[in-house]
């Protein structure tokens, strides 16, 4: 049984200097065969193999909204999905007018993924963006008439970037009545020209700690619960489809890069669009099998995920799946973490402390089997 689906547009209107994503600048006739294509892929599963009824569809990118309307519809009407689902895109200020975010509306569509990054248009500049914060702004207020639930991306740790900024990010976002906040820290990233001026050294970035900790205290105080390392939602809008994600959800995807996971294997599609394309259209297969994920890899990634989520992993959970209880497979690393309070114990649950989300990095790296 599949849980979700995700469909991955691979198109932007320019790069981003940051992104290391499978996305690129295109024209209207690679965009074009680009969807014939996607809609052949989701034709060619045999519905029999996949008894579904996903409880999510998640359009990402790239930037999804550079597709048109008509486009859009296409590849829809192709999935099945049930309206009850949360039926997520990926949107840009700057790619959305009100009328588009009406028609994505009547769409399907019921939840939307903003990527402001910034409210600094200085900042915003240097990140590459195609939007400045007045359009930003002006996307989530014309959003708002048709959603009522609504993401933004916001980073920090960003050039230029100061204390003051990401303060008054948060204030900003907060005051915009939206549902939900993804927060991610700048990661330089090999083959973006960010990673080629910080290689060079000509990329100053700034110390990103207190910006960590301002977010992370100050979202919750807004009424944002921190579900997730980098997620912050209002009552009832964590997003259900990275939640499966990070529970060890099953799900298919579709599109150049996209990966799928069957509960056993994982498999990722060809990354580069033009071969995508070619390839489908000689009937050829796309799909390339990435891991057969072994017992340990899978108790492995069970922790990661888990301890990801505020809510942390069921100990009971983890006997269920892998006949094995977790203290005897990890009873001396959740030990030392539990004395240094950067993990916590409690109703059958393990999960990291607010100290222990902070360092998750290094505590999750020593679930490695
Ligand atoms: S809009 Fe998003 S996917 Fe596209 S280049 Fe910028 S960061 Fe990458």
């Amino acid at each position: 049984m599949i849980d979700s689906i995700y469909v991955h547009i691979p198109f932007c209107a320019k790069k981003c200097n940051y992104c290391a994503f499978n996305s690129k600048v295109s024209n209207e006739e690679e965009i074009s065969a680009y969807v014939d294509a996607l809609i052949t892929e989701i034709k060619n599963i045999p519905y029999s193999l996949y008894p579904y009824s996903p409880i999510s569809l998640y359009f990402g990118g790239g930037t999804p909204t550079i597709l048109k309307i008509s486009q859009l519809e296409k590849i829809i009407s192709n999935l099945k999905i049930d309206s009850a689902a949360e039926i997520t895109i990926e949107a840009n200020p700057g790619t959305v007018d009100e009328n588009y975010l009406k028609n994505l509306r009547e769409l399907g569509f019921n939840r939307l993924s903003l990527g402001v990054q910034s409210f600094n248009d200085e900042i915003l500049k240097i990140l590459g963006r195609i939007h400045d914060s007045k359009t930003a702004l002006e996307t989530i207020q014309n959003a708002k008439k048709f959603f009522d639930n609504i993401s933004i991306d916001l980073m920090y740790g960003l050039p230029s970037q100061k204390l003051s900024d990401v303060q008054r990010a948060v204030e900003i976002a907060v005051a915009q009545d939206i549902q939900h906040i993804s927060i991610y820290g700048l990661e330089i990233e090999e083959g973006t020209n960010f990673g080629k001026l910080y290689a060079a050294g000509k990329l100053i970035l700034p110390d990103d700690e207190k910006m960590y900790d301002y977010i992370t205290e100050n979202l919750p105080r807004a009424g944002f619960q921190r579900y997730e390392i980098s997620n912050f939602a209002k009552k009832n809008f964590e997003s259900r489809h990275n939640l499966g994600y990070w529970t060890g959800a099953k799900y298919l995807g579709f599109g150049a890069g996209a990966h799928s996971y069957n509960g056993k294997i994982r498999t990722s599609n060809i990354r580069d669009v033009a071969t995508y394309i070619k390839k489908i259209r000689a009937g050829e297969s796309v799909s390339l099998v990435e891991e057969i994920i072994s017992p340990n890899a899978a108790m492995e990634e069970f922790c990661f995920l888990g301890l990801r989520t505020a809510k942390g992993l069921s100990v009971e959970t983890f006997s269920k799946k892998f006949g094995r209880n977790i203290f005897e497979v990890y009873g001396a690393v959740i030990d030392k973490y539990l004395k240094l309070e950067l993990l916590n114990f409690s109703d059958g649950r393990i999960f990291l402390t607010p100290r222990g989300m902070k360092l998750g990095n290094i505590i999750l790296a020593d679930f490695l089997l």
